[in-house]
């Protein structure tokens, strides 16, 4: 090959040895095409750039490089490139090509004039990079997004119509439940009544578990429904609606200065309601609940934290706590549905936050969620 290229070089007065050995010996695929001929020929190619496209000197020299495109090339890219030799300038675009053999790859081309003393561009320099392994690996990662996202609302349906169907059952279990205690209620010994209750129980679970997953499931998001809201006011919806529970457990609720905020704000009165109904139902025996509800900046976020003075959760659980149906404790030490965590964890989702919990078993659990100043 070295004769081919003495014979280009010399025809385009590259006669600089230690420039023509440095375009040689460049690993990175390089051309020169000349600015000043019909249609901006390839006038220069390093052994680099014959290896990626696989085609001999000679079959390379004097074509215009758009002979590596096959009919599937980006339009916007192409079009680039064709601004950039017509106006002189620098562009880099990424362009699906194709080797000698018909095998495509991908290549990120940066082009650079070079012009004489004058300032006219008379060359254009060309250096190629093949970013196969990495468009490819971004496709199959853009279709495996795109596939869980489909399963992921496909689930989302499936929940809902499930938990929605299994209420209509439910609610004749109930109503027969009432009748048979009404009518037969007085016959029955007192086994006979414990069945019932415990029979009335399940219903009343199987119910909170419903009410939970279609809330869940619910959860789409919708940007209409967003709008600039004072967090306080959030908190104070979600604190009226737990009025009854503060109230008889004897809470005390600090709630530091709140920003005003972008958000869904019925889907962040659930959160907040979520976070305050466990700070209080998680309480130790015989201590009175503390909630204390905080937010601060935290460069481009707002982290809020609701603290508490219960119980606390052992570090090795404490990502175990968001996953759905998974609770550290009975239902009889603690009743619930070991969703509401869940709930919280798609709804921070939903706003481009996070959320984690910090505990100290025995002391308190602060869980504290984070969410963008400016919405995204
Ligand atoms: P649920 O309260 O219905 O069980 P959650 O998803 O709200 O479901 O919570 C999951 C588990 O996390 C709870 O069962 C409990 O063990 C633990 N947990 C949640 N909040 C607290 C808290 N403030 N203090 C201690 N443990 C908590």
């Amino acid at each position: 090959m070295g004769k081919k290229l003495d014979t280009v070089n010399s025809i385009n007065n590259l006669t600089d040895p230690l420039l023509k050995r440095t375009f040689e010996a460049s690993r990175s695929p390089l051309i020169v095409t000349d600015n000043l001929r019909l249609d901006n020929p390839i006038i220069y190619s390093n052994q680099a750039f014959l290896d990626l496209c696989g085609y001999d000197l000679d079959e390379v020299i004097g074509r215009n490089c758009r002979f590596l495109q096959g009919d599937d090339s980006d339009e916007e890219a192409v079009a680039t490139l064709r601004e950039a030799v017509e106006q002189g300038t620098d562009a880099r675009v990424t362009l699906k090509n194709y080797r000698k053999d018909g095998v495509p790859f991908w290549n990120d081309l940066i082009m650079s004039p070079i012009k004489d003393d004058a300032g006219k561009v008379t060359h254009f320099v060309g250096m190629q990079l093949d970013i196969t392994d990495r468009m490819e690996a971004q496709q199959a990662l853009v279709a495996k997004t795109e596939q869980l996202e489909q399963s992921n609302h496909e689930l989302e349906q499936f929940t809902y119509a499930t938990s929605h169907d299994l209420q209509e059952p439910l609610r004749m279990i109930n109503s027969y439940l009432q009748l048979i205690r009404k009518r037969y209620g007085e016959e029955f010994d007192e086994d006979g009544n414990t069945f019932l209750d415990f029979a009335s129980e399940g219903a009343d679970r199987m119910q909170a578990l419903i009410n939970d997953l279609l809330t869940l499931s619910r959860l789409s998001d919708d940007s209409r429904r967003y709008k600039k809201i004072a967090m306080r006011e959030v908190v104070d919806r979600s604190l009226n609606n737990l009025k009854l529970l503060v109230e008889e457990t004897g809470t005390t609720l600090t709630i530091g200065r709140l920003p005003t905020m972008c958000v869904d704000p019925v889907q962040i009165t659930q959160l907040f309601q979520n976070l305050i109904n466990n700070a209080i139902k998680y309480r130790r025996a015989g201590v009175k609940p503390v909630v204390d509800i905080s937010a601060r900046k935290d460069g481009g976020s707002y982290i809020f934290t609701v603290k508490d003075n219960g119980i606390g959760i052992e570090p090795k659980h404490f990502d175990r706590v968001f996953t759905i149906f998974q609770r550290l404790h009975t239902r009889s030490e603690y009743p619930g549905t070991g969703i509401g965590l869940t709930i919280c964890a798609k709804i921070i989702k939903r706003h481009n936050g996070s959320i984690w919990v910090e505990s100290e078993p025995g002391k308190g659990s602060s869980f504290m969620f984070s969410m963008p100043v400016e919405r995204g």
